[in-house]
């Protein structure tokens, strides 16, 4: 059980963030109303301090990260007129549709023949051609060929896909999958629970309970899972609440979900940022620090929340680790998603590029494994092969 934080309470001016500090430090559980209070709060300094005092209490000055290559094996989807946030997908006959091979897959994923990877982040597109055979002949493959090296594969979308096509139920497709190779599941594909915000942004899309319902039939089944949260783009702060809350709830009755991951709206490239009138225009910094801060103190029953660098700059990460954040992205191989609709950061990153912004911030770096349970600390000597640790 985690310590009670300590509040630097001089430091927080907004009394109604001092009230709610209060409460917290006493170990109160945060209303859905309180959450909105703390979105509206205008002192996000305070709001960081409050964020940071509970990270504290849960994980220290320790800031994780993951050794992680992602594969994107295909872009082929059919929500690619639907999903209007979405850049990345294409049709089948569309110029820069894709769908790897199994030897695609393996010759990218032999980055990790260095023996420093130690997860692969498997997403893609809905595609017709993609059924379970697909990703249970890749995740055997890859399981042979890098023994030591975690799979993380398909958002609950992909899983609810699968198990339409195939005709069989989002059980028995985990059950498949599991016994070929998945250890886990990304969080992605969430974007924002709220019907209104789905129909707008998503209509085609697994619905918000839905999405809920796969990532508990994986914890069932003990398949650890992540979740996400797509924010700044049409959904209000009441939306955000209410996708907390199914997070938070969800989280009570099986305690499945290792971290949760708030995603930031990128506007270029997607039919929604011209609909919008928003290309060039990506979310605040402002916001990007009160969407992990309000997820760290709303998520009580969370032990870790996440920075996605790629989408917020490794500089607002950097920032963020003392806005409750307690793990950055990692090492990325190659990202294409959020690059495909204006992500204009690296596509990868060192590992002392890694190791420069945690330092920096004045936390402790350390690495780890897919269950965050850490590895090492000292990064002086030559890093130590995954499957030899
Ligand atoms: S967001 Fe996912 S499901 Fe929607 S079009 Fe893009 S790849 Fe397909």
């Amino acid at each position: 059980m985690a310590a009670a934080p300590q509040v630097p309470f001089d430091r927080i001016h907004d009394p109604v963030l001092r009230r709610l500090g209060e409460q917290v430090a006493a170990g109160n559980r945060l209303t859905a109303a309180d959450g909105l209070a703390l979105y509206r709060s205008a002192d996000l300094t305070g709001l960081g301090v409050l964020a940071d005092a509970v990270n504290r209490a849960k994980n220290g000055d320790v800031v994780t990260f993951a050794s992680n290559q992602h594969i994107n094996p295909t872009n082929i989807c059919v929500l690619r007129k639907t999903c209007v946030f979405c850049g990345y997908a294409r049709l089948p006959k569309e110029e820069g549709a894709y769908r790897y091979t199994l030897d695609q897959v393996l010759g990218e994923a032999a980055h990790a023949a260095d023996g420093m990877t130690r997860e692969f982040h498997i997403v893609g597109g809905l595609d017709m051609k993609a059924g379970l055979a697909y990703y249970e002949e890749m995740f055997r493959a890859l399981k042979a060929n890098f023994p030591h090296v975690h799979i993380k594969g398909l958002t609950a979308v992909e899983i609810a896909h699968i198990a339409r096509i195939e005709k069989m139920s989002w059980h028995d497709v985990l059950v498949a999958l599991k016994a070929a190779g998945l250890d886990t599941m990304p969080g992605g594909g969430a974007e924002t629970f709220s019907a209104a915000v789905r129909d707008r942004i998503a209509d085609k899309k697994l619905a918000g309970a839905e999405y809920i319902g796969v990532h508990r039939t994986a914890h069932e089944l003990g398949i650890r899972t992540n979740c996400t949260m797509l924010y700044g783009h049409v959904e209000t702060l009441e939306d955000r609440m209410e996708h907390l809350q199914a997070l938070r709830d969800l989280q009570d009755e099986t305690g499945g979900f290792l971290a949760y991951i708030p995603l930031a709206y990128h506007p270029d490239d997607n039919e929604l940022g011209k609909e919008l009138g928003r290309q060039g225009t990506a979310t605040t910094g402002w916001d990007d620090l009160r969407q992990l801060a309000v997820g760290r103190l709303f998520l009580d029953n969370f032990q870790h929340v996440k920075s996605h660098w790629i989408m917020v700059t490794p500089f607002l990460s950097q920032v963020a680790l003392h806005y409750g954040v307690n793990d950055l992205e990692g090492t990325v191989v190659r990202e294409k998603i959020y690059h495909a609709v204006g992500a204009h950061t690296p596509q990868g990153m060192s590992l002392a590029a890694l190791l420069t912004l945690i330092r920096g911030a004045g936390k402790v770096p350390a690495e780890r494994d897919s269950f965050y349970r850490i590895l090492r600390t000292s990064f002086d000597a030559e890093p130590v092969a995954a499957g030899v640790a």
